[in-house]
């Protein structure tokens, strides 16, 4: 039997940290990204800090309602790394421990002429029926579990449904879920991917762009398949972003350039970006197809320009020299 395809996800951070002031929840950022990317509905993100019982209710409340919840942190070997556990006891799977883990743990650090420290056998505990994902940039194995009949009685009742555990350390977690992306998950996700455009605006405010663009987007609302509009103001431009979910990328495609075009249309010259390129980057493009030089005097911008433009690979081929004076 193969299980409906997932439709809706949800992401939980959990740490104490992210809960402060010091620390930022980035991975959900990363995650949301990837989960548009299969075409499935992100319905919630929370933060939760190392508390078993908060992250207890957070969880079943999420496996609950959702088809996938994808949970980041909290799978290091120390006392407060409680994910694992939780999300295991929350669906009544016992946790063994798995040799292979161990052996992989215990050859990382032999690789470093260490032993592996005792409470790092934490990282070897899985649930049963649970996949193991390597992290070959950490210790802390990822961990997917696909719930049915088979996990025993919750696992009946939510049959389907797919609970991924992933490491904090964006560098440990983003190929894990990149290698989910292109593997496990594309399986097991409808065959609608969402498909995007951006534009970017200088010159004009984001009501300016809203007032101009309004009449044309708010009749993609009602096509089918409908295209999402979104307008965000950040320093210096307005970003337009258009998104289509369709099973058909070449028609998608065709659907999202006429709707560019239609953009570019009445936009104009105030569109520098169609292909995600900064205004950094389409500056230095145009200077370097010209063959010019470029070079700055700056007082209070302390050197803001210069830092732009050589924030770009290869700029210096075209900037010449900047002073603050
Ligand atoms: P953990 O997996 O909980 O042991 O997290 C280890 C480290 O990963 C933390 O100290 C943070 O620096 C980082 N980290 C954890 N969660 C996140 C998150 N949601 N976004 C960005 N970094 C995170
Ligand atoms: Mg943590």
């Amino acid at each position: 039997m193969s299980a409906a395809p997932l439709a809706t996800a949800e992401i939980i951070a959990v740490g104490t940290e992210l809960l402060g002031s010091t620390r930022v929840d980035t991975n959900s950022l990363f995650l949301s990204d990837r989960v548009a990317s299969l075409g499935i509905d992100l319905r919630a993100k929370s933060v939760v800090g190392d508390d078993r019982g908060r992250l207890a209710a957070l969880f079943t409340a999420a496996v609950a309602r959702t088809d996938l919840v994808i949970l980041t942190g909290g799978l290091g070997p120390t006392d407060d790394d409680l994910t694992r556990e939780v999300v295991a006891g929350a669906l009544g799977l016992e946790l063994d421990e798995d040799p292979a883990v161990v052996a992989s743990l215990e050859q990382r650090f032999a690789r470093r002429g260490l032993q592996m420290p005792p409470v790092n056998r934490r990282q070897a505990m899985v649930p049963r029926g649970a996949t193991v994902l390597e992290n070959p940039n950490g210790t802390a194995p990822g961990l997917l579990i696909e719930l049915s009949g088979e996990l025993g009685e919750i696992g009946g009742e939510l049959g389907g449904r797919v609970v991924v555990l992933l490491p904090g350390p964006p560098r440990e977690l983003q190929p894990m879920m990149e290698a989910l992306c292109a593997g496990r998950l594309a399986a097991r996700a409808g065959i609608s991917r969402a498909h995007k455009v951006s534009l970017f605006i200088a010159g004009k405010g984001e009501s300016h762009v809203e007032e101009i663009v309004q009449p044309i987007y708010s009749r993609w609302t009602a096509a089918d398949p409908p295209i999402e509009t979104t307008i965000l103001s950040a320093p210096g431009l307005v970003e337009l972003h258009l998104t289509l979910r369709s099973p058909d990328p070449v028609a998608a495609r065709r659907v999202l350039d006429a709707a560019r075009a239609e953009l570019l249309a009445v936009l104009g010259h105030d569109v520098f970006s169609t292909d995600g390129r900064s205004l950094e980057e389409v500056v230095g493009g145009l200077l370097r197809d010209r063959q010019l030089t470029v070079a700055a005097a700056e007082s209070c911008t302390g050197g803001l320009l210069m830092a732009r433009l050589t924030d770009v690979p290869g700029s210096s081929a075209y900037v010449l020299s900047g002073v603050v004076t």
